[in-house]
């Protein structure tokens, strides 16, 4: 059987390198992306890690704020992978601030690249996916897609459109082998959020690890954070047969966090 093809957006580093090394685990081909310059992603082990388990492995460096590099990374990923059959839309950004205080242009690259992004990359991955009749398109949301926190005006606003947009392509797709859904995790320990627990610690002088405890303990009642190896094992499922009939779910991951 001819392996299938994944496409990891903002695979290098936290959640989607996680993401894309279980796919690799499983035998996909995958295209990971990200900013950093190719140079910096063939140096890092995490790469070699990724590319240890015998699949193709790439890397196109391609900033989603831009249409134009979505649509290039679907050529590289043509050309170097064949067509995408798993699409992980997981790139994404988080801002802090007050809505009246919220810089203008931080505002527009959260939307473009937590949301719009997703957009570009479904509508180019759905032909071909349609035409083999099997896809998965998973959207890493968050439970800001679900409920909202103060100071986080653009990436509530962005999460929840992207939970909306992944219900309305799962209706779109219903009848047919694709399935679209999005996962909602709550606090993953990753660089989006260790810079929120160090601006924590600035702000209310505590020590890294005080401020580790209140964030977890403000909303996650498990006080453990999601591993980003968890969110990947999910998404492994959802593209197992036992996941063809779910579909347009929000599936949070979030150590109770939605329960209360
Ligand atoms: P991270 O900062 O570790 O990784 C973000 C990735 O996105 C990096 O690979 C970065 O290069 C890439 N990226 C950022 N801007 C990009 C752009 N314009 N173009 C291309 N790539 C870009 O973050 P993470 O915590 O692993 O987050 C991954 C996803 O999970 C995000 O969508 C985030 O909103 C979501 N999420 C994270 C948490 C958490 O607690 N960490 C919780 C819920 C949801």
């Amino acid at each position: 059987m001819v392996a299938r093809t994944a496409l990891v957006t903002g695979s290098t580093s936290g959640i989607g390198l996680a993401i894309a090394l279980e796919l690799a685990r499983n035998g996909l081909n995958i295209l990971l992306n990200g900013l950093e310059p190719p140079e910096l992603i063939f140096a890092n082990p995490a790469f070699s890690e990724v590319s240890s388990h015998g699949s193709k492995v790439r890397y196109c460096q391609a900033d989603l704020r831009n249409p134009s590099s979505i649509q290039g990374l679907f050529d590289f990923c043509n050309a170097e992978l064949g067509p995408v059959d798993v699409l992980v839309n997981n790139a994404g950004i988080q801002h802090v601030a007050a809505v009246e205080d919220f810089p203008v242009e931080l505002w527009d690259s959260i939307i473009a690249t937590n949301l719009t992004a997703a957009f570009h990359s479904t509508r180019l991955a759905l032909p071909s996916m349609r035409s083999h009749n099997w896809g998965r398109i998973i959207n890493i949301a968050s439970v800001h897609g679900l409920v909202a926190s103060p100071l986080k005006s653009a990436y509530v606003a962005a999460k929840h459109g992207l939970v909306g947009f992944t219900k309305a392509v799962a209706l779109e797709t219903a009848r047919t082998g694709v399935t679209v859904n999005a996962i909602c995790p709550g606090w993953v320990l990753t660089p989006l959020v260790q810079k929120q627990i160090e601006a924590r610690a600035l702000n209310d002088k505590l020590s890294y690890e005080l401020a580790t405890q209140q964030l977890l303990s403000e909303k996650q009642p498990s006080s453990q954070f999601v591993t980003p190896e968890q969110i990947a094992e999910l998404v492994t499922f959802l593209c197992s047969p036992s996941a063809n009939n779910i579909r347009g779910v929000a599936w949070n991951i979030d150590g109770g966090w939605l329960a209360q």
